[in-house]
Order: C-alpha cells, then structure tokens, then sequence
C-alpha cells in the first residue's frame, strides 16, 4: 500500500532472511489498519500467509472493528469488511489471541498498550543484549513526533490519547536510549532516542542504522 516503506516486499524479506511463512509463529498487530494487516491472508485464495502463527491483537482493537465507532474516522471507511475478512479467517482458524494490558511473549518481548491512533494500538518492546528497540507501528507516523508529540496525524481515533501515548513510549525511549522503529517512517524506519543536556527527549542525529536497514 502506497506510503508504507518497502510495501508488498515482506514474504521476499523474510525469505531472504532464511524465514519460510511456515516457520513464523507469532504475530503482533500494532493495530489492524488495513495497510498493517494485508498479509494476514492470501488476496488470491484467502488462505491464511502464515498458517502456524498465533495472531496477538488487543481485545479492543478486536471491538473496535467490529462494531460502528470505526467508520467515525473518514480514512476507515470502505476498509472495515476486508480488515474484517483477514481477522475471520485468523479466527476461524483457531489463531487468533486477544489479551488486554500488557502482554509478555518472552523474557525479551513485551507488548505495551499505546491506545490513540487506534483504541486497541499496542507497541512491542524488544529488549535483548543491553539493548532496547520499540516497534511503534502508528504511535508515530515520522521521527519528528518523538520531539513534538503534539503534532497530530489526521487518522488518530483519539487525538489526547494519542498524545499521551507517544510521551510515554518517547520518555521510555529516551531513558533506554532505544531505537523506535515505525513502518511509515522513511526508510530505514529507524530513530535513536535519548535525553538532551536538559533532560529533554530528543532524536539522536547520525546514530548508526546500517545494522537495522
Ligand atoms: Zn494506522
């Protein structure tokens, strides 16, 4: 889908990484966009992409979708029967979890709710060998909202939560000088964080990405 970094690219990602889609056997939703789940299904037979994964999604992202307040926001108009599609056909499967709060995949893995964009947006923080990354999804849609959390794209469900979300992920970020990784960010998708002289958070200039690309 047009403004999604390396979009269409995953399975030749994975592939190219040693990783057949039989071989995945968990899945984060972020959120369920529908530019953030296409590949939950095939297009062409509706079979699942990835038959032997478990499918974690917020219980209320799952509400969400399910009932009317989606169609509130103009942007999901006319993506609510497709998005409903794919998390059927997980369901009907037997592969989808939902859960509420924080969810812990490993001692290395952790899934935090960061409601705004979405009422069920989560984010995944992959903390291993000393070092933090957050999986941000749409928590953030450029690396300028690390520094201006205010700054609002037009498709959040609830813009103050949004808010408040973003400095709690961006405060976290910074006191583990992680790195947040966001699909639509441009690519590589990547941004440093720390805390300036004064505390403040801010976005690390030349910090290394080549391991990330
Ligand atoms: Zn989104």
């Amino acid at each position: 889908m047009e403004g999604m970094a390396g979009a269409g690219e995953m399975p030749a990602w994975l592939a190219a990484l040693g990783i057949e889609p039989g071989d995945v056997d968990r899945i984060v939703q972020t959120h369920l966009h529908s530019d953030h789940c296409g590949w939950l299904i095939k297009d062409d037979e509706g079979g699942l992409t990835f038959p032997n994964a478990t499918v974690h999604v917020n219980e209320r992202e799952v509400a969400y979708w399910s009932g009317d307040e989606v169609d509130a926001i103009a942007f999901n108009r006319g993506t609510t029967a497709p998005v409903r599609a794919r998390l059927r056909a997980v369901a009907d499967a037997g592969r989808l979890h939902t859960f509420d709060g924080e969810l812990e995949l490993s001692e290395e893995i952790t899934v935090l709710p960061t409601p705004g964009h979405t009422p069920g947006h989560v984010s995944v923080v992959v903390a291993s060998g000393g070092e933090t990354a957050i999986l941000a999804g749409d928590l953030l849609h450029h690396p300028v909202h690390v520094e201006h959390p205010h700054w609002l794209p037009s498709v959040d469900h609830d813009p103050a939560e949004s808010v408040r979300s973003r400095e709690r992920i961006a405060a976290l970020a910074a006191d583990r000088k992680a790195v947040i990784l966001a699909p639509h960010f441009p690519i590589p998708t990547v941004v440093g964080v720390d805390r300036g002289p004064g505390g403040q958070v801010r976005t690390v200039v030349g910090h290394d990405t080549e391991d990330a690309t």
